[in-house]
């Protein structure tokens, strides 16, 4: 292993040793940049990988709100702005009580990668807050989302840092905090935050786009490196959130058959292919557990705990919940009943030994910071369409979806060639990410 790449790792290591979540990226990540690394030796001079792993800022806030029965309540914000190097700080922002700063600067992190592969002038963020969206009323939920904008307006703006959503956060949380921001600025500045509802500048194909993108690209995976389609497969898609939903009705649409999907208390098997009217049903309409699927649909079983949809036997594997959601053990099963392809939807779904028996038992693997980029892409697609004051149609904006994952694909296979590592899609996404922002870093000089 490199020396400089070492080194670094060692004083990460050492200084965050309580964020596990960051150092597992960081540790990914660096490991796979040793060809280029040792290429450029002008990295170690300029400070890069060192300056790479620094947040250029952390906030770190508290938010106050009234739940309904007047009690006060404290939740804790965060925006991690990562890094700038080829444009304004750009991420989501997710609400969950999972979140802490070692998740928030995980996403940070590993966003920066995936914004510079859109091939859009994107920076890389994320923020969020412990705030748990379950259970809470639309005016608990609106409260929250006011005091959190109270505080991080100050931080953003349409050409510094534009926030979207994640986990938690969908079209209702984007608008209660634009509806704050414009009023706390008293500007309509359409560009502050993306994912917003069509009726104040949302974008066409924005709420499909993360999981129309994950097949997009492994549409492409498929065809170039197997000569295979979806056409007749069977399919496993972890979480029934927005990029689950999405992924299923693209992969319907694309052939496959969609036959187990989860939340995070069990799953739910239908042998007849997911009904995806009644599940968005279920998820948009009534915010239900997905339990209440197998109630409705005949021929259709639901099992607690999320893990277990790893069982199911499936050609492909799309885990599109949240991280490290699949480990070592999961993934045997996964190849033990035959499957061919594990395509990441959600950000770091598999942990580090998952990766190894994915890849190392030639399965396809695609890492989330490549097949998940579509969503954020849309994003930088929706500012476009907000600066210009005008409206693309959802075929416009899916066939430009459609080409930038085309187009992520071939940079990630072309990288992973390049380092001698032919159809590792980790390691070229890595190197592909990380080669533009590098040399953005280098020409802006020591900031
Ligand atoms: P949503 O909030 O819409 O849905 C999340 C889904 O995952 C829910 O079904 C939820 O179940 C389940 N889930 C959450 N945490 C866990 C957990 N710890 N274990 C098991 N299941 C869990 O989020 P999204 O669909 O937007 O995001 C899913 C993933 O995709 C995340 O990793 C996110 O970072 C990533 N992503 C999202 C993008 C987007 O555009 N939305 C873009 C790129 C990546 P429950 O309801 O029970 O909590």
């Amino acid at each position: 292993m490199n020396a400089y790449i070492e080194a670094v790792l060692e004083k990460v290591k050492k200084r965050d040793a309580h964020e596990p979540e960051f150092l597992q990226t960081v540790e990914e990540v660096l490991r796979s940049l040793e060809t280029v690394v040792s290429q450029h030796p002008e990295y170690e001079k300029a400070g890069l990988l060192e300056r790479l792993t620094e947040p250029e800022r952390t906030i770190e806030f508290r938010v106050s709100w009234v739940d309904d029965a007047g009690k006060v309540r404290v939740n804790r914000g965060f925006r991690v702005q990562f890094n700038s190097a080829i444009g304004p700080y750009k991420g989501g922002l997710r609400l969950h009580p999972t979140v802490n700063a070692s998740v928030i600067k995980f996403l940070g992190f590993e966003q920066t990668f995936k914004n510079s592969l859109t091939g859009l002038p994107m920076g890389g963020a994320k923020g969020g807050s412990d705030f748990d969206p379950k259970g809470k009323s639309d005016m608990e939920v609106m409260r929250f989302c006011q005091s959190f904008m109270f505080e991080l307006a100050r931080h953003i703006g349409p050409d510094t840092d534009v926030p979207a959503g994640d986990i938690g956060v969908g079209a209702r949380e984007i608008g209660y905090m634009f509806g704050t921001y414009k009023k706390i600025v008293n500007r309509f500045d359409g560009g502050v935050l993306t994912g917003k509802s069509l009726a104040f500048g949302g974008s066409l194909a924005r709420a499909q786009a993360t999981g129309y993108g994950l097949c997009y690209f492994a549409k492409e995976s498929l065809m170039l490196q197997r000569n295979e389609s979806f056409d007749g497969k069977t399919v496993v898609i972890s979480g029934s959130g927005n990029v689950a939903q999405y992924a299923a009705e693209k992969c319907a649409l694309l052939g496959g058959k969609v036959v187990a999907m989860s939340d995070s208390a069990g799953f739910i098997y239908d042998p007849n292919g997911i009904n995806l009217e009644v599940l968005m049903d279920i998820k948009q309409v009534r915010r239900e557990r997905i339990k209440v699927y197998a109630d409705e649909v005949p021929g259709s079983v639901y099992s607690e705990g999320c893990r277990n949809i790893w069982r199911v036997k499936c050609d492909i594997a799309m885990p599109c919940a949240s991280q490290n959601e699949m480990d070592e053990a999961d993934a045997g099963e996964l190849i033990k009943n035959g499957c061919m392809a594990v395509f990441e939807g959600a950000n770091m779904p598999l942990t580090p030994e998952a990766i190894d028996t994915v890849v190392g038992s030639g399965l396809l693997y695609s890492p989330g910071k490549a097949s998940n980029a579509g969503g954020v892409a849309t994003s930088g697609l929706e500012m476009t369409q907000n600066s210009m004051r005008l409206s693309w149609t959802f075929q416009e904006v899916d066939d430009k979806l459609h080409g930038i994952m085309q187009n992520i694909f071939r940079a990630c296979y072309e990288a992973s060639d390049a380092c001698g590592k032919p159809g590792n899609l980790m390691v070229g996404a890595n190197v592909a990410g990380f080669l533009k922002v590098a040399d953005a870093m280098l020409a802006q000089g020591i900031v």
